[in-house]
């Protein structure tokens, strides 16, 4: 090791260990034996030499020590002696250091004024440092780990010292952490293993339970693993667990967690779930992963896993259960055969099949011509005239029962069939209002409901304004109708793009109002122009006052905002009575009008069948 000349300033007869600080005391113990003074200094030169010599040994051995970094301080801290292995460590020279102040040079900002208090009650009151492990500051900012021992040298004198020796603690804590990783994640993906993931599965499971709310917890089996080893080789197959590992982690949020268990098993919880919906998005984002064909040894390869779901707290209150269950689970989808999806419960799985069912039948229907559109006049609450006509979709499959909008505009929403299937109303309700307007009823808006899914694509609302062009239309002919929730979640690009319809004159309803947003304040920043009460509060406000009294500040408000008012799902002349004498705009309900196909509103426009009155239930 290079060893380092001690600065001039830190000379041998400023340390207070060398007996030069004590000559006399040799001179008189070579006095008191009587020898002569002659004998007495040669003696005392040897004594020195001797000395020099030693403390030569003692700081040579200091400066080749490579991984014990010592260093010296004044009583103010400044340092007087830096050994090359500090310079190591903490990256100044022994030049840079000297005369520097300890805190300013290794000590971290948040450990100053306790060190300085250390030292301070060390020189003052003689109360030690005690050696520890601590993580000091390298020049580059970077913290460095040492074990750190102290030294005070001349305790009790004008000047003591402080001598620190410090031990790299880097190669150490690597080695830890290193340990630490192996034990706890998997070393070819980087996730979790089981222990980890039961640990933090756990601790969620408790944040749960506090939010009151639903975790699903999903365990994948890749199918067939072992065949694609044996065809490919391990190595295709490890990149196989590296790459599915990568995908379900893009497609998890921050709270989500991902381990994988064993060879081909991963396992993912999904906590703070709030409804079954939730669900089944997020198992659809699991078999998404899966929906691209992996590379694998130069070729193309689709491959499936099984997956099993268990749901907290239904099917298991520790992790430990629900993983357990999830596997039970997982091994009856194997039995289904590739790609299968299994609930613990039979009831979820019986439905998600359905659903699953229903949604390809629904996109061969849009095909088919199963889809169409029936229309629920809007009549004003004065005059019973009918002003407007709400479009809403029916779907009769060839065989079995119709199914309703509200069963499968959510399902299309999730699997994005929403898109086809909102162009579809759009498209056909235009044509409808075409046709009426070509043969002389010119007065009646068609309004058709618009979804938050349909919003969310780009150019849907373009698609809007050139269907109405395509089709000769103004502006005034057809309205939409969006929901509270819709409009709060609305980014800037939509709502301008709702904004340049409201100023083109398209009407604008805020459908079910009263049954989402629960804050009246944005209805001043959106551009709407009507409100529709909600079913539930025209229902009972004749026998519940609370229900009486929200219908009438909805539309008491609506009208103070310039806004049109609806009531929807007026059933009976008392509901019907109670709007008119609250000034309810318009009615739409049972008690006019229920939906119907477009030629029964035809005949219904034309006169040809007695109206407005009520139809039969
Ligand atoms: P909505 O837009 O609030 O439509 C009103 C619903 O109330 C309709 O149900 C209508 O048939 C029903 N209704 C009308 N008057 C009465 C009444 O007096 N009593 C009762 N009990 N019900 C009445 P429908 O047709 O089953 O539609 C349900 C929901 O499905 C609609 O609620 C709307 O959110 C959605 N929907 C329907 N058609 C479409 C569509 O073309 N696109 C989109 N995105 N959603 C649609
Ligand atoms: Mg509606
Ligand atoms: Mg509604």
């Amino acid at each position: 090791m290079a060893g380092r000349e001690p600065p001039a300033r830190q000379s041998a007869a400023d340390l207070p260990l060398e007996d030069d600080a004590q000559p006399g005391e040799a001179g008189a113990r070579a006095v008191s034996a009587g020898t002569s003074v002659t004998a007495g200094h040669s003696e005392a030169a040897l004594v020195r030499r001797q000395y020099r010599a030693s403390e030569q040994r003692f700081r040579a051995l200091l400066e080749s020590l490579p991984k014990v970094a010592v260093q010296g301080y004044d009583s103010e801290r400044r340092v007087i002696y830096w050994n090359e292995a500090s310079t190591r460590l903490y990256g100044y020279s022994a030049e840079e250091a000297e005369g520097q102040l300890l805190e300013d040079l290794i000590i971290p900002d948040a450990m100053h004024q306790e060190v300085i208090k250390a030292h301070r009650a060390w020189v003052r009151h003689g109360i030690g440092i005690p050696p520890e492990e601590l993580e000091l500051r390298h020049k580059s900012g970077d913290l460095v780990p040492v074990f750190s021992h102290h030294v005070m040298l001349g305790e009790h004198t004008e000047s003591p010292l402080m001598f620190c020796v410090d031990v790299d603690l880097t190669d150490q804590k690597q080695a830890h952490r290193e340990l630490d990783f192996a034990t706890r994640f998997d070393s070819l993906t980087r996730l979790p293993n089981r222990q980890t993931f039961e640990s933090e599965l756990d601790a969620l499971l408790a944040t749960c339970a506090r939010h009151n709310t639903l975790l699903a917890l999903v365990y994948l089996d890749i199918d067939h693993f072992v065949e694609i080893n044996d065809a490919i080789g391990y190595e295709q197959g490890d990149r196989l667990l590296v790459e599915l590992a990568q995908r379900l982690r893009n497609r998890q949020r921050v709270t989500d967690l991902l381990a994988r268990v064993s060879s081909d098993e991963f396992v993912l919880a999904f906590p703070d779930l709030h409804r079954q919906e939730d669900l089944w998005r997020l198992v659809g984002n699991v078999q998404k992963a899966l929906r691209d064909p992996f590379v694998l040894a130069g070729r193309s390869r689709q491959v499936t896993a099984s997956l099993g779901v268990a749901l907290y707290p239904d099917n298991g209150l520790n992790a430990r259960q629900l993983i357990r269950n999830a596997d039970v689970a997982k091994n009856r989808a194997k039995l289904d055969g590739r790609g299968a999806l299994r609930f613990f419960e039979q009831h979820l799985h019986d439905e998600l099949v359905y659903q699953h069912q229903l949604i390809a039948l629904l996109e061969q229907a849009l095909d088919n011509g199963e889809l169409c559109l029936h229309y629920q006049p809007q009549v004003s609450a004065v005059s019973g005239r009918i002003e407007n006509l709400e479009a809403l979709l029916r779907w009769e499959p060839a065989e079995g029962p119709p199914v309703s909008p509200a069963e499968f505009i959510p399902l299309a929403e999730r699997s994005g069939l929403i898109h086809r299937l909102g162009d579809w109303v759009m498209e056909e309700a235009c044509r409808q209002q075409r046709a009426w307007r070509a043969r002389g009823f010119t007065e009646q808006r068609i309004d058709i409901n618009v979804s938050g899914h349909q919003l969310l694509c780009p150019g849907m609302l373009g698609r809007f304004e050139a269907c109405l062009d395509d089709h000769d239309l103004a502006p005034q002919d057809i309205g939409i109708e969006l929901t509270e929730n819709v409009l709060i979640e609305a980014d800037t690009s939509v709502l301008e793009g709702l904004r340049q319809l409201y100023h083109r004159g398209v009407r604008i309803a805020i459908d079910d109002f009263g049954t989402g947003y629960s804050s009246l304040s944005y209805l001043k920043h959106f551009p709407v122009t009507a409100l529709k009460i909600d079913r539930s509060f025209v229902r009972d406000a004749p026998s519940q006052p609370e229900d009486r009294a929200i219908m009438e500040a909805a539309i008491f408000i609506g009208h103070r905002l310039g806004l049109e008012v609806v009531a929807e799902g007026v059933e009976t002349a008392e509901q019907h009575t109670l709007l008119r004498e609250m000034h309810c705009d318009l009615i739409q309900g049972y008690y006019f009008y229920r939906p119907m196909p477009g030629e029964a509103i035809e005949r219904l426009l034309s006169g040809r069948v007695a109206g407005p009155g009520r139809q039969p239930g």
